[in-house]
């Protein structure tokens, strides 16, 4: 393809992009009209994350994205994230106490506020499980206790280093597999609420084992998509049965960068993205991406190449968390997020890095046109492919060869739709269920021109599965032209 021929394309394309942006909902958003702004500004999908707020506010944060959707009529998709068993120290006397360097610091089971000596550890699970030189680390990492001795009843640990530790501030033990449920009280109630209200997807923090999937699948019936959040090192160790067991995975880089040296997390990163886009499930790159712009309008430029460098993975998404949720910044983030994307995408070189990673066809007809419709992009200028679906497996297949123009995925489920708001080059278009072949090349093209995908002139790629409505059942490629006039002969 020629250098026009992209520009093209990529200026047909109302994003101009196909890796997605995912932004965290929170205080920050609470405003319908700064929820607009953000998605005007490139948001594709929202995290509401159920570690914080009560169901009520997500409930109305919710509707709002939904109107949203409405007036624009663009499938958003809503990922719920599960907080899971997050351990947490209990409260102080004071509110805060000081842990000295090198001395000693005790956790036990009294409930009893703490002081510079002891606090309350309100996980049981944890007694008589811990061993002497295992680490814990409170408040993301900043305080490291080391095990001297633990019983039933207490933990003694040296502070290699010590701090200031508060009320109910965070523990991670990551030397331990820890027998506690991934799905906690909170949230199996979290759970159902986010199953009530149609969550498209829903992620599993802390996830360690690919039983811990098993249930929260049984609870959430047929409706949303479940994403494995890897963020423990026992879940590393298990990736490949954790990623089959999931519709999609999150590299939660700010729990994994404590659990492990943080140097670990960039090999890491690399690693789980790649095993993610092979299997075809979309991956998401998560944490700290514009952690400056909490407060500043501007990111630093090792955040700038950061997002830059997940955008060369091939991540399918990336993710604001606080600088959407409750920073002062959050439109700007999106703003500055969509950019590096658009740009990165636009260099020349990112094709080939993206695909530098092998994933042959499986020996499926699916998969077979899949391929086809990326070489096919490659050598003849093509505007767009247009991909009908049901079940959204197709557009997965499609996107997990990384073509190098846009993706139309229309489709007449809603929940279809909506799922691959988060997948690479994914467009998703809400249409009637297709009768015969001519309607669905008609549709296409019309689809494609309306939203401003086509023009006159240019090449589409259709690919579907006759008969229609069939599923697995992709097994035709059709190239077609777009005639200027398109839009009139079916009345849109
Ligand atoms: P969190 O997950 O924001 O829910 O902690 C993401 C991460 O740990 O990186
Ligand atoms: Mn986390």
């Amino acid at each position: 393809m020629t250098k026009n021929d992209t520009q093209r394309s990529q200026h047909l394309d109302p994003r101009g992009r196909k890796t997605k942006i995912l932004a965290t909902t929170g205080p920050a958003t609470s405003d319908p009209e700064v929820l607009r702004q953000l998605f005007k500004a490139g948001v594709d999908a929202f995290r509401v994350n159920m570690s914080h707020g009560e169901h009520t506010i997500h409930a109305e944060t919710i509707a709002n994205i939904r109107a949203l959707e409405s007036e624009f009529r663009r499938p958003i998709a809503i990922f719920c994230d599960l907080q899971g068993p997050k351990l947490r120290v209990g409260k102080f006397k004071d509110g805060k106490a000081v842990i000295r360097h090198s001395g000693h610091f005790t956790l036990d089971r009294k409930d009893e506020p703490g002081d510079e000596t002891r606090v309350q550890l309100p996980h049981p699970e944890l007694f008589g499980l811990l061993e002497k030189g295992q680490r814990l680390l409170i408040n993301d990492g900043k305080i490291r206790l080391r095990v001297i001795r633990a019983d039933e009843d207490e933990i003694l640990c040296s502070a290699e280093v010590g701090g200031v530790i508060s009320d109910r501030k965070g523990v991670n033990v990551p030397d331990a597999e820890i027998p506690i449920p991934a799905l906690t009280e909170k949230d199996r109630k979290d759970l159902a609420f986010a199953v009530e209200q149609k969550a498209d997807w829903i992620g599993l923090s802390f996830v360690q084992r690919p039983e811990d999937l098993a249930e929260a699948r049984r609870l959430m019936g047929d409706y949303g998509a479940l994403c494995a959040k890897i963020e423990k090192p026992m879940a590393v160790r298990r990736l490949g049965e954790i990623l089959e067991a999931s519709d999609g995975i999150m590299v939660a880089r700010g729990d994994l960068g404590v659990e492990l040296d943080p140097e670990e997390v960039p090999p890491l990163q690399k690693h789980i993205v790649n095993v993610t886009r092979a299997a075809g499930k979309p991956v998401i790159v998560a944490t700290q991406m514009l952690e400056s712009m909490i407060e500043s309008p501007t990111p630093t430029r090792a955040e700038v190449s950061d997002v830059a460098n997940a955008v060369y993975d091939g991540a399918d998404a990336v993710m604001l968390s606080a600088e959407t949720a409750a920073g002062d910044w959050p439109v700007e983030a999106v703003t500055i997020m969509h950019r590096i994307a658009r740009q990165v995408e636009r260099d020349d070189a990112y094709l080939p890095r993206v695909r530098f990673l092998d994933t042959p066809p499986d020996p499926t007809t699916a998969d077979a046109l899949s391929h086809a419709c990326m070489t096919i992009a490659d050598t003849v200028p093509i505007a767009a492919i247009t991909v009908f679906t049901g079940s959204g497996s197709t557009a997965r297949r499609v996107a997990r060869e990384r073509p190098s123009v846009p993706m139309l995925v229309l489709t007449p489920s809603e929940r279809t739709a909506r799922r691959v708001a988060l997948l690479w080059g994914a467009a998703p278009v809400m249409t009637k269920d297709i009768g015969s072949f001519e309607e669905m090349i008609g549709k296409g093209k019309r689809m494609a021109l309306r939203h401003g995908f086509a023009e006159g002139g240019t090449k589409l790629i259709a690919l579907a599965g006759v008969p229609f409505g069939t599923p697995g059942s992709t097994n035709l490629l059709h190239v077609v032209t777009v005639a200027g006039d398109e839009l009139d002969k079916h009345g849109g």
